[in-house]
């Protein structure tokens, strides 16, 4: 009799983890504790997406994120925010870790067969960051040197298909070993978005070692990645961030997260219409 009912408990339990690790990155998940939403974001892009070392989030992403999660019906707190690195994030959708990504994404066509986006709703442009004495000043200075971008960005594939084809390229899983290299002077150049790098030549530990080239090496225009085919959702985000434009919210989050390192944005992106 005690045995059946342990038993029965263990199934319970069972079911219940399971139902649980269905829901993964999706709907409302009642089974942990209330309802929750998983939203991809970089942890490692000071500005952008940063996660800091008392555990909370901060950045342009990061407010996105937020304001598009209560336009879904989430509250700050029934948000989880989890890492998606940018190697990870078409595959991070296509198995439902996430219900979303914003992660300085840059839509292109290539991800567009395996993921949707919404937005886009910034544009930010491919640059160089270099120590403050460097000689490089455009992107074919790059063949020859030293350069460090990260696997599965879109700025490791320009380098490579246009930029600088023979430049010596290396690649990490995030931007953050790019900047050790840089400090080391392992490599001679880090290239990412200007919004991703200014948020690096801001911090206290690099002020003054480092510059930003100001080449706009290409158009990056950030989207929100949602899993392919789920139209309800990119739908739902896209009117989230024609509101956070219009009613102000854009452009506070603008100021808040890139006034401290001077980064210039261009302005708010009309949505659906991408700056090739
Ligand atoms: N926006 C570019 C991309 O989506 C570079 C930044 C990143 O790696 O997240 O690949």
């Amino acid at each position: 009799m005690k045995l059946r009912k342990v038993t029965a408990a263990s199934a319970a339990v069972l079911a219940l983890t399971l139902s649980a690790t269905a829901c993964g990155g999706g709907d409302k998940d009642s089974g942990s504790g209330g309802d929750k939403v998983k939203v991809g974001i970089k942890y490692d892009q000071p500005g952008i997406g940063l996660k800091k070392p008392d555990g909370s989030f901060s950045g342009f992403d990061v407010d996105v994120a937020t304001y598009v999660a209560k336009e879904l019906g989430y509250e700050p707190k029934q948000i989880e925010f989890v890492e998606t690195k940018s190697a990870d994030r078409e595959n991070a959708l296509a198995r439902g870790d996430v219900k979303f990504i914003v992660a300085s994404y840059s839509i292109n066509d290539k991800r567009k067969a395996k993921v949707d986006f919404a937005g886009p709703y910034l544009l930010a442009h491919q640059d160089l960051l270099v120590k403050s004495d460097s000689k490089i000043a455009k992107g074919a200075d790059l063949n020859g040197k030293n350069l460090c971008s990260v696997t599965g960005s879109t700025s490791a594939q320009n380098i490579k298909d246009k930029i600088a084809p023979s430049a010596n390229l290396r690649q990490n899983p995030g931007y953050s070993e790019c900047l050790a290299a840089l400090q080391s002077g392992s490599v001679d150049a880090v290239t990412t978005d200007d919004s991703i790098l200014a948020g690096y030549a801001a911090q206290d530990k690099f002020k003054g070692k480092f510059k930003l080239v100001g080449e706009q090496l290409s158009n990056e225009n950030y989207g929100i990645g949602v899993k392919k085919g789920d139209k309800a959702t990119v739908d739902k985000i896209n009117a989230a961030l024609k509101k956070m434009v219009d009613d102000g919210s854009w452009q506070k989050a603008v100021d808040k997260n890139f006034g401290p390192a001077g980064y210039k944005n261009e302005p708010a992106p009309k949505i659906g219409v991408i700056v090739k």
